[in-house]
Formats: C-alpha cells, structure tokens, sequence
C-alpha cells in the first residue's frame, strides 16, 4: 500500500497492540508528536471502538511523555480530516503539538487560528 505512514520503518515513541506514536518529521515545535492506529484507515471515524478508545489513551499517554521530556507551557491537539481540512497524509492521525510561551507573538484562539483571522472573538 502507498502509505508512509504503514511503510516508514521510524523511530516508534511508544505503542499498543492498536496504536502508535512518533516524532513528526517536520516538526511544527520541539516534541511534535503524531498518534496514529496500526491498521490503516484515512481518518478516525473509520475506527473500531475498540481501535478509537485505544488510540486516545495513547493520545494521553503521549501528552504526558511530552510534557516530562519538553516541558511545553501549553499543548494543541488536533486532527486533519480531508484535503479541505488540509490533510496530507490519509492515515488517520492525531497531531500532539506542544507549545511555548512566545513561540508566536499571540497565541489566543489556539487553533482558531486555522483560518487567519479568526483566531481572537
Ligand atoms: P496532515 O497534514 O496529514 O495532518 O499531517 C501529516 C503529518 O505527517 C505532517 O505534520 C508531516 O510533517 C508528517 N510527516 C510527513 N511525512 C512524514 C514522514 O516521513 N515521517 C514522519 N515522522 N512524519 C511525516
Ligand atoms: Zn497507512
């Protein structure tokens, strides 16, 4: 299959018998960090319960790994679902992206900031 994310033989953070971590290779932070199920599906709706709950507890697990190597003030955690939504890889993955204080001049809104502007309320 012409996936990266089922053929790249990488370096593996942590995993379970469903799910597993690793470095993002182009990292938006220091510790950006990607949680992904084994098999391959392109998003996470297309997950077993099963599947879905397992891949969420190594979301959490991940977070807390980042937050004792890194020691981020602040952490977003997101997703791309469709080429809309500016997906890339059609593997499901959850982005894990820890944040610094001043790593942009305002970070209020977070991921609102997915569409410029939009970020403030
Ligand atoms: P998307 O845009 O689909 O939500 O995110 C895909 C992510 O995969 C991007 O953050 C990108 O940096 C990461 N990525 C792309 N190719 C590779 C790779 O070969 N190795 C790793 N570790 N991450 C990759
Ligand atoms: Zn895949």
């Amino acid at each position: 299959m012409d996936c990266i994310f089922c053929l790249i033989d990488r370096a593996i953070l942590v995993e379970t018998k469903l799910s597993q971590a690793f470095f993002d290779g182009f990292p938006v932070s220091p510790g950006h960090s990607l949680v992904i199920p084994k098999r391959h599906v392109p998003t996470i709706w297309e997950l077993s319960a099963e599947e879905y709950v397992d891949l969420f507890n190594l979301v959490k697990e991940v977070k807390e790994l980042i937050q004792d190597q890194f020691e981020p003030q602040g952490i977003n955690v997101g997703a791309n679902f469709g080429q809309a939504a500016g997906q890339t890889v059609f593997h499901a993955h959850i982005h894990i992206i820890p944040r610094y204080s001043g790593d942009v001049p305002d970070p209020r809104g977070g991921i609102r900031n997915i569409i410029p502007g939009k970020g403030t309320y």
